[in-house]
């Protein structure tokens, strides 16, 4: 059985802080950090037996895939929800630089192309 690492426990064994610009040390520091006791929490307890359970918080980082696997999962159903029983094709071309203004004033026509 192959065991699939995390990248938090990937960053944990290789995180190097040397080279790394200060935001991309901040991102690490969060991932690494994610749903930790680093993080705080709260601690659940059972109304019947008494037992707690540490409940830690996750960091919101945008880069985590902890944190984010839920807005990912609900932004793929959108998607899904909007799909035509079509076949579909991907398309990717480069608009001329003189529609730059044009985009940046609709970005409502990037984000639906
Ligand atoms: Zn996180």
């Amino acid at each position: 059985m192959t065991e699939t690492a995390t990248l938090q426990q990937a960053l944990a064994r290789f995180f190097n802080p040397a080279g790394l610009d200060r935001q991309r040390q901040r991102v690490c520091r969060y991932l690494l950090a994610c749903r930790t006791e680093a993080m705080g929490g709260t601690v659940l307890q059972c109304t019947d037996c008494d037992h707690t359970q540490p409940h830690y918080f996750g960091c919101r980082d945008r880069h985590c895939p902890q944190c984010q696997g839920r807005a990912m999962h609900q932004w793929a159903e959108r998607q899904q929800a909007n799909i035509l029983p079509v076949r579909y094709y991907h398309v990717v071309f480069t608009l001329p630089h003189s529609l730059n203004g044009w985009v940046q004033l609709h970005p409502e026509a990037r984000e639906n192309a």
